[in-house]
């Protein structure tokens, strides 16, 4: 673990609570929710105004059934959530220009879905709903925002972190006190810089377009991941009939992309798609995110655990970035509830050792497979689109392989 220099004297906070999270966002949001259920004071720091969060914006997001279960045991899964959400009731595989499809049906894999899409909006509206009227008898989860995190102290016993609140964080800065601090503040989190963790930068030169459409077939239930020469086209069943794209290109390819009038995009995207759903109209504003990896050296330091994007900022090609939150969530919160008596301390170093040794693995092959299934699908040799158009073939001869393939590439791990 690393430790700061101490700095000039913190003085006296104005709150002093169990948890600090940085970062309002998705999993900002979501830890503060399953850490007060477990009783644990928590106070998060957000420096967009309510619901303004980069997280929330138009994206949907594909959430294997292992996490939405997890989603709704935290109580997220509310009526209005479920009704804007489409399960994923079938994944097919495929290289376009090559032959090879792989799939998988939840009814082959035993269960009722395989997973769900949902509007981050929606999420973000649950999470907003829960915080400012927590469900009696939880503790209190504590908002600051807009409230900016401008740096922290720690010492033996705790972390002093230091806030500026207000639109333009324009009032006096104020010390919050708590026994852990959570960075969930995004990929360039301020925090882990701060705290002096390395960080492992890649670039991948591919930019992701995102929108919905509605296909001229039914979805009926299917997402479609679709391996181009420039990248990924993901196509997932959203609610009302519609789909949610996730189109990859390289760079100079989604610059062309971002000119296209609706028409031009709606027969660009068909056309990379193969007509499988016979075309696409009423295309909602498109969004576009470069892409790059980015893993942090550590997941804990002093008085400190490194979530979310903070943590590993993935590709979104396989879509585990979301569901490998949960499944950290779900582990920190576990660790940090075993033997819970009173006065347990949440930032003890052996809590956080172990939160750190439990996630590795999950941490190496789920990153790995992202990465291996950017850098090998990518590639744009002849032989090699042959090779992964029958290696799609072979998997689905092979059902234990298939079934690995299909379920880390939606996410469904
Ligand atoms: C195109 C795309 C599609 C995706 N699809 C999927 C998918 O289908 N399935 C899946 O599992 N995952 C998917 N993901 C990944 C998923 O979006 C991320 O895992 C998720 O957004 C991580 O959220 P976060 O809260 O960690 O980070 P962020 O969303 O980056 O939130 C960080 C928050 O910290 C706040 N913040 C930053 N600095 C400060 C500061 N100094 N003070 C206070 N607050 C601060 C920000 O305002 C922000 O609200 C996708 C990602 C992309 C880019």
């Amino acid at each position: 673990m690393s430790h700061l220099p101490q700095s000039q004297p913190v003085p006296d906070a104005d709150h002093d609570t169990d948890v600090v999270i940085v970062g309002g966002g998705m999993v900002g949001g979501v830890l503060a929710q399953a850490l007060a259920l477990d009783g644990w004071r928590v106070e998060v720091v957000e420096q967009r105004a309510p619901g303004g969060s980069s997280s929330f914006d138009r994206r949907l997001t594909a959430v294997a059934d292992a996490g939405w279960q997890y989603m709704d045991t935290l109580g997220l899964v509310d009526q209005a959530l479920a009704a804007a959400a489409e399960a994923i009731r079938e994944v097919r595989v495929f290289d376009r220009g090559h032959f090879g499809l792989t799939r998988i049906t939840a009814g082959s894999a035993g269960v009722e879905a395989l997973g769900y899409v949902m509007p981050n909006r929606e999420l973000g509206e649950r999470l907003e709903a829960l915080l400012k009227q927590p469900p009696a008898g939880q503790a209190s989860i504590r908002y600051h925002r807009p409230a900016r995190y401008l740096s922290h102290d720690t010492d033996e016993s705790g972390v002093s972190v230091q806030i500026a609140s207000g639109a333009q964080g324009g009032t006096q800065p104020t010390w919050l006190r708590a026994r852990l601090m959570v960075a969930a503040d995004g990929a360039d989190s301020p925090v882990r810089e701060r705290a002096g963790l390395s960080v492992h930068r890649r670039q991948y030169d591919q930019v992701a377009t995102v929108a919905t459409a509605m296909p001229a077939r039914p979805h009926q239930g299917v997402a479609f991941e679709c391996f181009t020469t420039g990248g990924p086209l993901a196509v997932l069943p959203a609610a009302d009939g519609r789909v949610s794209l996730v189109w990859v290109a390289r760079r100079d390819e989604a610059g062309r992309i971002a000119e296209l009038d609706e028409a031009g995009f709606a027969r660009a995207v068909d056309s990379a798609f193969g007509h499988r759903l016979g075309g696409f109209s009423a295309i909602s504003p498109r969004a576009q995110y470069p892409l790059s990896l980015v893993t942090a050296g550590e997941a804990v330091a002093d008085r400190l655990v490194v979530l979310g994007n903070a943590a590993h900022a993935l590709h979104p090609v396989a879509g585990q970035g979301f569901n490998l939150c949960l499944r950290d969530i779900r582990d920190l919160t576990r660790v940090l509830r075993a033997d819970r008596g009173a006065g347990v301390d949440p930032g003890a170093p052996d809590r956080l050792t172990q939160y750190q040794s439990l996630r590795q693995a999950d941490y190496r092959r789920t990153i790995g497979l992202t990465d291996g299934l950017v850098r090998g699908f990518s590639l744009d040799l002849p032989l090699l689109g042959h090779l992964r158009g029958a290696t799609l073939s072979l998997f689905d001869g092979v059902v234990p392989l298939k079934n690995r393939l299909v379920r880390a590439t939606r996410g469904i791990a």
